[in-house]
């Protein structure tokens, strides 16, 4: 494995992976069916956008052996190979039949992945795979019809691909990239709120990248839009596999070259500076407005640990 050890990424939830894509296999035909025929093969089950787990009392595992998997209602027919463990371990990820047989569910719950941002017991390595899969198993699930022609499409490459029946068209799984950034000015920092969080929690600025825009223009846009202030030097500090369905969020300092703020009122009902003071407070949650941030794991905090641990 390569030295992360550097990279701000890796500190985030979601980041971490115990597989080897070993990407350049997928166009072997055969490559899906030999994973899953392999005796120890980890088959990862999801119904709807949600992971099937089971839980002991120490750990939380989000994968089963084939023949489990199968009791559970695996679809086999759209299964995806995220990769091999270093152990040439292969794991699968399948969504369940959605019809036939009600499948047997005892002793496993169903997880939405933000609550495994909070899960102590679940593997940080095993993270990275239930996030894309659970992004790939959308897109499947949102592509079944080709763009091009309509007509029906099926999976390929192993499931990273779909390809048309009719046309041959290619479709490949998306990526949205989002810029999430942390504004700072004269060692105050810019944070605000939707109508939506929770009250009190305080978090970056962020959006989608337009089409034609690069990574420093949409922070430049997103800030002046939301928050009325201008911005001039944006640098890249990390990014995190957002997987509500599929978004990669890349995260940003930006430094402001405006002070006064205009807050838009419709993607935001507040915004604000922070001091490093006032940061430290939201920490400890014991800012006296009751202001807080949100949780570690997310790229947000991360920008905003980052930002505390550099003065
Ligand atoms: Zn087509």
């Amino acid at each position: 494995m390569p030295d992360r050890s550097h990279e701000a990424s890796r500190f985030t939830a979601f980041a971490e992976s115990c597989l080897d894509r070993r990407a350049e296999l997928r166009d072997r035909p055969d490559a899906l069916a030999e994973a899953l025929a392999h005796p120890e093969a980890r088959v990862m089950v999801f119904t709807g956008d949600l992971v099937v787990a089971k839980r002991t009392d120490t750990t939380l595992e989000v994968t089963f052996t084939r023949r489990r998997a199968d009791e559970l209602g695996s679809d086999e027919a759209e299964a995806i190979l995220l990769g091999w463990t270093d152990r040439d371990v292969p794991w699968i990820a399948v969504p369940v039949r959605r019809d036939g047989d009600e499948p047997t569910w005892i002793g496993v719950e169903m997880l939405g992945l933000r609550a495994l941002l909070v899960e102590p017991t679940l593997d940080p390595a095993h993270m990275g795979p239930v996030a894309g899969a659970r992004s790939l198993l959308d897109w499947h699930r949102r592509h079944g019809f080709c763009a091009q022609c309509g007509a029906p499409t099926r999976p390929k490459h192993a499931g990273w691909r779909r390809t048309c029946k009719s046309c041959e068209a290619e479709h490949f799984p998306r990526v949205d990239p989002v810029t999430i950034m942390l504004v700072t000015h004269r060692g105050h920092c810019l944070l605000g709120r939707q109508p939506r969080f929770a009250p009190g929690m305080y978090t970056c600025l962020a959006g989608f990248v337009e089409p034609g825009e690069t990574v420093e223009d949409g922070v430049r846009r997103e800030v002046r839009e939301e928050a009325g202030i201008r911005v001039g030097a944006v640098r890249y500090h990390a990014s995190q596999p957002w997987p509500f369905p599929s978004s990669l969020m890349i995260g940003c300092y930006a430094e402001a070259t405006s002070q006064d703020i205009v807050v838009d009122g419709e993607e935001l009902e507040d915004c604000r500076w922070f001091s490093r003071d006032d940061l430290a407070r939201m920490v400890e949650k014991e800012h006296p407005e009751g202001f807080w941030l949100p949780i570690a794991g997310t790229l947000s905090r991360r920008l905003i640990d980052d930002w505390l641990a550099q003065s």
